[in-house]
């Protein structure tokens, strides 16, 4: 089984590079990606979606049905505003979350990351602090680092952030004389811990944000991911303040995460700026990818197949708690995610140390819990993943962990 290789960091053959290059930090998950390859490795790390619902037969009929109609002018570069037809998918979408939005509202991208990327770029100034939950994703922390903004940690429980403390860490940074652009957020089925905030905590967080001016940055790759589904999915934030909150969408974990679509959701003239902004990098998202979303997620399949998946990943979340009860019960807690791909599970008083190699000798990969720190501080939690995996693989993998933790 290969050893975690870890990729170069700053070194003396590193000059040349800008300052902020020292800031760029590899992906955890990106750095174990061959490992996860690996058959015998069971792979908890990466929030991938379970290949059974990759629909590749409807997508090979879809994308020859949209070549031969559409002829080469679908390999044509695009607008940078996106398509129409995705703009309208996304006001319908957001409409089932409580969110009323026009067209022009909406500005399609090459993946939600991208989003984020760009609302750090025209909200951040070196130096300035933004908030973020405590643990956050991994992944939006090596965007921050790139633009060399602070990123303070704020507590949340098992009903998401706490808005006392976000009002609290705003005031306590401008004291010190920072700027504070945003707060970035995944208020549903939060990457990496599972949990979501609640109704009366989403007004709240609302109100201390509009009230100081702050925006606010609500990440939802896993909005529609709900295994309370009668309950019907969660309003999000940007619902209740539209003009304090950029809205980030994907189509990657309810479609496909390889063709790279997501999209945007901000007041019409921050929509326009993040339309220069992406052009600047992307020129624009791909036209075939957002055609096929339109195409898919505007078929009846795609609810059944949703809804399939749902259920998939709501028997995995299920597994995956029973298999941390049998082979961890009194050693660990951990969260109880009502929906999406993650749960989060603490191990009080236990140092983890190189718990990601220890994982892999033992033929599991998870994610270290230091990762969802902006200064990697010292952790005694992991994120499991149960999405990619089937419930007895899941099972195995809980197994694995347990014999990687080091005794109290
Ligand atoms: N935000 C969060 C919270 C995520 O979990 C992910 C995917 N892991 C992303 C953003 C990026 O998703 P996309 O594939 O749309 O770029």
């Amino acid at each position: 089984m290969s050893r975690h290789q870890p990729s170069p960091t700053a070194s003396s053959t590193d000059t040349g590079f800008a300052t902020r290059s020292k800031e760029f930090r590899p992906s955890p998950v990106r750095a174990v990606f061959e490992t996860a390859l690996d058959p015998s490795v069971v792979s908890l790390a990466g929030g991938n979606p379970d290949l059974s619902t990759l629909p590749e037969g409807s997508v090979a009929q879809l994308a020859s049905s949209l070549l031969s109609e559409r002829g080469p002018e679908i390999l044509q570069y695009g607008s940078g505003a996106g398509i129409d037809g995705l703009r309208e998918l996304v006001v319908e979408l957001m409409a089932r979350r409580g969110s009323s939005i026009g067209s022009g509202e909406v500005q399609p991208l090459a993946g939600s990351q991208v989003g984020l990327d760009l609302v750090t770029k025209l909200y951040c100034n070196p130096g300035d602090v933004i908030l973020a939950e405590d643990p956050t994703y991994v992944g939006a922390l090596g965007v921050f680092g790139s633009y060399e903004v602070q990123v303070r940690h704020v507590n949340i429980d098992q009903d998401g952030l706490d808005p006392e403390a976000v009002a609290h860490a705003i005031d306590a940074a401008r004291a010190q004389g920072h700027r504070v652009p945003f707060v970035y957020t995944v208020p549903t089925h939060q990457n990496p811990t599972g949990v979501t905030l609640s109704p009366e905590r989403r007004r709240a967080l609302v109100e201390v944000c509009a009230a100081r001016g702050v925006m606010i940055i609500e990440d939802d790759p896993y909005g529609l991911l709900d295994f309370e589904r009668t309950t019907g999915p969660v309003a999000t934030l940007h619902s209740m303040a539209p003009e304090h909150v950029i809205h980030l969408g994907s189509a990657s974990k309810i479609f496909s995460p390889g063709l790279r679509v997501g999209w945007a959701v901000a007041p019409a003239h921050v929509r326009a700026r993040m339309q220069i902004a992406a052009e600047a990098v992307l020129v624009h998202p791909s036209v075939l990818s957002q055609e096929l979303v339109v195409t898919w997620l505007g078929s009846p399949q795609w609810t059944t197949v949703l809804d399939r998946s749902v259920e998939f990943y709501r028997e995995r979340a299920q597994a995956t708690t029973a298999a941390l009860q049998e082979h961890l019960g009194d050693r660990a807690e951990w969260t109880d995610p009502k929906g999406g791909f993650f749960t989060w599970v603490r191990f009080p008083g236990v140092e983890l140390g190189d718990i990601l190699n220890r994982g892999i000798q033992e033929g599991v990969l998870i994610v270290p819990g230091a990762a969802c720190y902006a200064d990697g501080r010292s952790s005694d939690a992991v994120r499991v993943a149960y999405s990619g995996v089937s419930p007895y693989r899941v099972a195995e993998g809980i197994r694995r962990l347990a014999r990687a933790v080091p005794a109290r």
